[in-house]
């Protein structure tokens, strides 16, 4: 997936380590949220980080602390399109922009909602989120409470492709953001909710969520190409070959619940799950890019 060579990037929506101060910052977790998902919904894992052997990776006891915060500020603040073909933290920036003209398109003519772009946290170590202390050791996560979006960019390469099998591709990369932005999706919708009322199972409510994210997540691929940016300008991606594609796919089969847990050492229990399959996750990205089509998303009503 290429980026158009010029034109402009708003870094505005990401930011380094947190908005600033959110230790102090007073969100009702649990009190008077009826119904929002309090925990964080992880990109790989439900549960339990030393399940991967995650735990450990090497970040200091306090975690995230300002210099690294500020320090992915200005590099953020530095991205243009150019970059975000060859630069893991530009190409989040980018993504991000990305999801926001196909969803300000296609969340009314599909579902007649406007779309509310979420803010994206480039993170590292832990950080403090509206739905507790988050950390890197999951993964990309996205907190229902706060309705944000936490990335620390080591995962692509530390985990995802060394630990599990994806792919180095920017597309890959590209497709896990639109996976995250697929649960803010959700919790516009009230979707998100039924990941925690069924939370394990190989049809459980859970595993429907995140099949659905990867399903939005195709649906964003489907359309990346040619939605216009604002101002009718051309749309930010200008190619997503067949090769990118298949980059997602091997990605999405890799952080399949099946193949994690025989990745580290331990036995497959469908009972467990959390995320579905290898061949699940890769069924719906591809149901997604294929349809375009929210409605075609419908994991709840599935056969799974
Ligand atoms: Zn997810």
């Amino acid at each position: 997936m290429t980026f158009r060579q010029s034109g402009r990037l708003d870094t505005s929506g990401v930011s380094g380590g947190g908005r600033g101060g959110r230790g102090g910052r007073g969100v009702a977790i649990g009190g008077g949220v009826g119904g929002i998902v309090v925990v964080v919904i992880a990109l790989v894992l439900g549960v339990d980080p030393a399940q991967l052997g995650l735990t450990g990776r090497g970040f200091d006891e306090q975690g995230q602390n300002s210099s690294s915060a500020e320090q992915f500020q200005t590099h953020i603040d530095q991205c243009d399109l150019q970059q975000a073909n060859s630069d893991t933290i530009c190409r989040i920036v980018a993504t991000t922009e990305s999801l926001e003209d196909v969803w300000t398109a296609e969340l009314p003519a599909q579902v007649g909602m406007n779309w509310v772009q979420p803010h994206t946290n480039i993170f590292t170590g832990r950080i403090n989120t509206g739905c507790g202390a988050g950390s890197s050791d999951v993964g990309p996560f996205y907190c229902p409470a706060d309705q944000e979006v936490y990335i620390d960019p080591a995962f692509f390469d530390d985990v995802l492709v060394r630990r599990l099998g994806g792919s180095p591709e920017g597309a890959a990369q590209m497709y896990v953001v639109a996976h995250e932005f697929g649960h803010h999706l959700q919790t516009m919708l009230g979707d998100i909710r039924r990941s925690q009322q069924d939370p394990r199972g190989p049809s459980s409510g859970a595993v429907r969520v995140e099949l659905q994210a990867d399903c939005y997540a195709g649906l964003w691929a489907h359309y990346a190409t040619s939605t216009p940016a604002p101002g009718g300008q051309q749309p930010l991606l200008e190619s997503l070959t067949e090769q990118d594609v298949d980059a997602i796919i091997q990605t999405a089969e890799a952080i399949g619940d099946d193949h994690i847990q025989k990745s580290g050492g331990a036995p497959v229990d469908p009972g467990s799950w959390t995320h579905g399959s290898s061949e699940m996750r890769r069924q719906w990205f591809v149901t997604g890019y294929q349809q375009g089509s929210v409605s075609a998303c419908d994991t709840f009503s599935a056969q799974l």
